[in-house]
């Protein structure tokens, strides 16, 4: 057994002793591979890099854009609407204020002259859309914060705490939840929660 143990450390030491060599001496196969090996390594990264750049690059146009439009809907709706006819075809239609209705409640944007029902809800708090499913109700007694966490936005798995009722829409995000039959205005029923209109296309 020593001696295949000294055979072996023999092999072991010439091997490296080898590798070594070639490292040092042939240096145009080991670091090339080494290098190709890192190159592939390195290509996703710097696609995905890329990626990000280009995505960045979107958001900061976004942004770019962004305090405009803000500015303009922070001023106030009426602005929005009396600007020129040119900016309101690229802008499209923001709810004047937020409306939510059962499965009677026309959808569309909430004007002071339509009482439509805003089917374009997304959430700040939990940055979702708002989903909805009609002719349910929340089983409220069921109902948590963990419930719509873990399941949202999948009616398959939010359907343990669904409970069919004709004429209501049940709403969720992935944070707040509620169910309504008659139209009415989302500051009325739940002002604490942050959802806006995402705008409708006109
Ligand atoms: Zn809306
Ligand atoms: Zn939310």
């Amino acid at each position: 057994m020593d001696e295949i143990d000294d055979l072996l450390d023999e092999v072991e030491q010439k091997y490296c002793s080898k590798e070594e060599n070639t490292s040092n001496k042939n240096r145009t196969k080991l670091p090339f591979q080494k290098e190709t090996n890192v190159l592939t390594l390195n290509v996703p990264k710097s696609k995905q890099s890329e990626l990000d750049d280009i995505v960045n690059e979107i958001m900061n146009d976004d942004s770019l854009e962004k305090p405009y439009k803000n500015n303009s809907r922070r001023s106030s709706t009426h602005s929005q609407s009396s600007s020129s006819s040119q900016e309101e075809s690229k802008l499209k239609i923001k709810c004047s204020e937020i409306l939510i209705g059962g499965t009677q409640a026309q959808f569309g944007a909430a004007s002071h002259f339509y009482k439509r029902v805003c089917n374009q809800i997304h959430c700040l708090s939990c940055d979702n859309r708002v989903v909805y499913f009609d002719n349910y109700e929340w089983n409220e007694e069921s109902c948590d914060y963990l419930v719509f966490r873990n399941n949202y936005p999948d009616f398959s798995r939010l359907k343990f705490v669904l409970h069919p009722r004709n004429g209501f829409r049940a709403y969720c995000c992935q944070c707040s939840w509620l169910y309504v039959k008659e139209p009415i205005e989302l500051e009325k029923c739940k002002p604490n929660f942050k959802w806006i209109c995402k705008k409708h296309n006109r």
